[in-house]
């Protein structure tokens, strides 16, 4: 059976972290949606891929599928329904597929020996998905938590996608609904419309990509052993002088005193951005912001960090993990140690658990100890392609 494939990578899910819908976000060597795509192009029942897009993301879509031709993509609607009824009608311009595949960019575990299983199910049935037994006690709760009743799990099933569906009759179903129309997935619009389906055994690699514990599950099951650890370590001392405040990990601290600095004098982000550079083998801190360079004159390190971590995505890699040691006597530290934690998660894309930022003295021995500067020293481990 000839079957086209819908990719929906409209999304705009950002609590994944990292700043980008998840779609786009590297998960192991590459985006989260070019799992799914080349998993599509290596599919020998698929002879055509749509992709439906956000709007405004299409160098996003550029880049994440750099290299891959003849794909045809569509801009999205404002509710998955709406993108996925766009993406149906891309494919009826021209000769309609026999099938259609409706897959979630953010399941980024597909097979091409899925792919083969659901269009084999698809000569015996008008719709299928996987699926996966619940195992777990149900409960329903109320908003607080207290449990209000069981609910037998026999005979219900988490469904994933792909979905696969004759294309005729599911175009027509989308046809037929009122614009405003939104529904949780696309079995619902085809049994709504009377096709019959029937759920297939689904996988745990297809488990849906949402919070950054996610990324790490999935990504561990999709490049188990292809990568190496590399562990990077930098150190950084700036001068006191003058001023009202000191910048650590991003966040403003009022002190009596200010850190002397070419930048804003972040020694806790200067640190952290040479351990991921050192991690990399990719020089210091001076060699990609020269300090003679007078653009960096009071620049926000974020930029720093982000440019390293920008290096490690590039190259095919990902931070695993961070940890920060800040070295002086005052200012304190930890009341602003959770926020600093906060923000550097926030800028690298890592779980909270996968950042430490602590602190400590000299027990007032050194320049440290006399309080004439402040120090940092960090350290990086990167998971780089083996
Ligand atoms: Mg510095």
């Amino acid at each position: 059976m000839r079957a086209a494939a819908l990719i929906v990578a409209a999304g705009r899910g950002e609590r994944a972290g990292g700043g980008v819908p998840k779609q786009y976000r590297m998960l192991g060597c590459k985006p989260v949606l070019r799992w799914s795509v080349e998993a599509m192009r290596a599919s020998p029942e698929i002879d055509r891929i749509v992709i439906v897009i956000g709007p405004g993301d299409e160098q996003s879509f550029r880049a994440a599928t750099d290299g891959l031709d003849e794909l045809e993509w569509t801009t999205g609607g404002d509710t998955r329904t709406a993108s996925v009824s766009r993406g149906l009608e891309a494919l009826a311009r021209g000769e309609p597929p026999a099938a259609v595949l409706i897959h979630d960019a953010a399941r980024p575990g597909l097979t091409p020996a899925m792919v083969a299983r659901l269009c084999a199910a698809l000569e015996s049935v008008a719709a299928t998905a996987p699926a996966l037994m619940i195992a777990d006690a149900l409960k329903r709760a109320g908003d607080d938590g207290a449990v209000l009743e069981d609910v037998p799990r026999t005979g219900l099933w988490r469904v994933q996608t792909p979905q696969a569906f004759r294309f005729t009759p599911l175009h027509a179903a989308y046809r037929a609904l009122p614009s405003t129309a939104t529904f949780d997935d696309d079995l619902a619009i085809a049994r709504g419309a009377g096709m019959t389906a029937r759920l297939i055994e689904g996988s745990p690699a297809l488990m849906k990509v949402t919070a950054p514990e996610d990324f790490v599950q999935v990504e561990r099951m999709l490049t188990a052993g292809s990568f190496v650890p590399c562990v990077g370590t930098g150190f950084d001392a700036h001068r006191f002088g003058p001023g009202d405040h000191v910048t650590l990990c991003g966040v403003r601290i009022a002190h009596h005193r200010s850190l002397v600095g070419h930048s804003d004098a972040d020694a806790a982000w200067h640190a952290l951005t040479d351990a991921i550079l050192g991690a990399l083998g990719e020089g210091d801190i001076g060699d990609h912001f020269p300090p003679t360079d007078p653009q960096w004159r009071g620049a926000d390190s974020e930029v720093f960090l982000r440019h390293a971590v920008d290096l490690v995505t590039r190259g095919g890699g990902r931070i695993a993990h961070v940890d920060v040691t800040l070295i002086c006597e005052h200012p304190r530290v930890k009341p602003h140690r959770e926020a600093m934690r906060v923000r550097t998660a926030q800028v690298i894309g890592l779980p909270l658990n996968r950042v430490s930022v602590k602190a400590t003295t000299t027990e007032r021995l050194g320049f440290l100890g006399r309080e004439e500067g402040l120090a940092a020293q960090a350290a990086a481990t990167v998971l780089l392609p083996g």
